[in-house]
């Protein structure tokens, strides 16, 4: 998924031991990458994902957007502050061919904390359902899930990972590097009000450490959802951050395969 991936395997090829694996720079010697922001978009709003997915390109990136299964359809019952129109699978396959990762964000954005263990599941596999068949590509060994308010149970954090490659849940920004076995991914999120100054506390922090991968949970762009930010911003934040040599702006399940398997 990450443009630069596939010149640095030509170039290294698998002897890389590092974990933090040198990318190629001109003119000089390669810079380790020691610091990775992942941007988690959430929901799955038609307009803010077409224009999320425009600005990242804009910085030869790839976005990372989670959609809820079922929220194209006519009988979805959104929460008040998600009563925006979502995008469909449509959208989602054309800007998964363009490069950007869209990723599980459960089946009717329901909060798992308030259901048996069995169900749960059940909605999970539902979930997983509709993306295998109607997502081209879509692997749910390759699949990073996001939960409906970032709200896991301890029971359904154990058996995820039989399903998926990972999951994203609330604990905190801050996630130690890639690294086999990595299954837990926490974040943080801000809202319902514009959540800039969030993100940007939140990469001064990763910044500050030596090392580190920091995954912010956003939604809309503008107005659109609970928590946005303003286009411009997240203009402004790509530009800023694609010129720190540390940093690698990567979606969360292009980070894991990265350098887990280089590591
Ligand atoms: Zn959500």
């Amino acid at each position: 998924m990450h443009p630069t991936r596939r010149e640095f395997l030509g170039a290294a090829g698998a002897t890389a031991v590092s974990l933090a694996l040198p990318l190629r720079v001109s003119g000089g010697e390669p810079k380790p990458k020691s610091h990775i922001v992942t941007l988690s978009f959430d929901d799955g709003f038609k307009n803010s994902s077409i224009k999320t997915a425009e600005i990242y390109e804009k910085h030869k990136l790839s976005a990372c957007i989670n959609v809820v299964a079922s929220a194209h359809r006519k009988d979805f019952r959104p929460p008040d502050y998600h009563d925006v129109p979502r995008g469909d699978f449509a959208l989602w396959n054309e800007l998964r061919a363009r490069g950007h990762e869209v990723m599980p964000h459960s089946f009717q954005h329901a909060n798992l904390q308030q259901f048996s263990f069995e169900e749960g599941k059940d909605l999970i596999r539902r979930c997983l359902d509709v993306f295998s068949r109607k997502l081209k590509g879509f692997e749910p060994k390759k699949a990073v899930y996001s939960f409906a308010y970032n709200a896991s149970t301890p029971k359904l954090e154990a058996w995820l990972p039989t399903q998926v490659m990972a999951f994203r849940t609330s604990g905190g920004a801050i996630n130690p590097w890639p690294r086999r076995g990595q299954v837990k991914l926490t974040c943080t999120s801000f809202g319902p009000g514009n959540c800039e100054h969030a993100i940007d506390r939140e990469i001064d922090k990763l910044l500050a450490q030596q090392s580190g991968w920091m995954i912010f949970n956003t939604h809309g762009l503008d107005d659109e959802g609970w928590g946005p930010i303003r286009a411009a911003y997240l203009d402004r934040l790509l530009e800023r951050l694609v010129g720190v040599a540390s940093v690698d702006v990567l979606p969360a399940g292009a980070a894991l395969s990265k350098y887990v398997d280089q590591a």
